[in-house]
C-alpha cells in the first residue's frame, strides 16, 4: 500500500448526508421514467451503491469504465473506455454517475458517447467537483460537493489502485 499523508477533508457523515439528499432530490426528478443508471467505474462505485438505496423508483443498472489517469496523480488527458454497457439504453433515461469532475473531458467524452446510442435524456450526477480544475465547459445536473484543487482520495477514489476502500474523502497532503 502506499503511504500518503491524508488529512479528512469530507467525513463520512456529511458524506452520507449529502448523498441521502442527492437521493431525494433524484428520485422527485426520476420518478415515472425508464431509468438505467450508469456507474462509471472504478471510482463511483461507492457513490454508486449508497446513491442508488436512496433512489425510491424502479432502475436498472449498468456499468461502464474508463481510465485517464493510470498510476499517476495527474489527467494525462486522455480518456480510454475500459467497459461498455451490457444493454441498449435507447429512449431509456440514463442517470450517468461520476466520483469527480476534474478538467471535465471524462464527464464530456461519456456524455457523447453516451449521446450516440438516442438514449431519451442523460442526468449526470457526480459526487465532487473541482472547479478550479475545468478545462472545458462541463454541464453537471448534480453535484455533491464543490472542492479545492488537490489530489483526494478515498470513497472509491484512488491513488495507484489504493485507498478505494476508506469510508470518507481525504486530502493527499504529501506522496511519501
Ligand atoms: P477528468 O476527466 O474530469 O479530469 O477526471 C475525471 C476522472 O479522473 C475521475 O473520474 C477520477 O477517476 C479521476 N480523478 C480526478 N481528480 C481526482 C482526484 O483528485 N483523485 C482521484 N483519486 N482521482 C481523480
Amino acid at each position: 500500500m502506499s503511504n500518503l499523508e491524508i488529512t479528512t477533508l469530507l467525513s463520512e457523515e456529511k458524506i452520507q448526508n449529502r448523498v441521502a439528499e442527492l437521493g431525494k432530490e433524484l428520485t422527485k426528478k426520476l420518478e415515472g421514467e425508464e431509468v438505467v443508471a450508469v456507474c462509471v467505474l472504478k471510482g463511483a462505485l461507492m457513490f454508486y451503491s449508497d446513491l442508488i438505496r436512496h433512489l425510491n423508483i424502479d432502475l436498472k443498472s449498468e456499468f461502464i469504465g474508463v481510465s485517464s489517469y493510470a498510476d499517476r496523480a495527474k489527467s494525462s488527458g486522455e480518456v480510454k473506455l475500459t467497459l461498455d454497457l451490457n444493454s441498449s439504453v435507447k429512449d431509456k433515461h440514463i442517470l450517468l454517475v461520476e466520483d469527480i469532475v476534474d478538467t471535465g473531458l471524462t464527464l464530456n467524452y461519456l456524455k457523447k458517447l453516451l449521446q450516440a446510442r438516442q438514449p431519451k435524456a442523460i442526468t449526470t450526477a457526480s459526487l465532487l467537483l473541482k472547479p478550479d480544475a475545468l478545462q472545458e465547459k462541463c454541464d453537471i445536473d448534480y453535484v455533491g460537493f464543490e472542492i479545492p484543487n488537490d489530489f483526494v482520495v478515498g470513497y472509491g477514489l484512488d491513488y495507484a489502485g489504493a485507498y478505494r476502500n476508506l469510508p470518507f474523502i481525504g486530502q493527499v497532503i504529501s506522496l511519501n
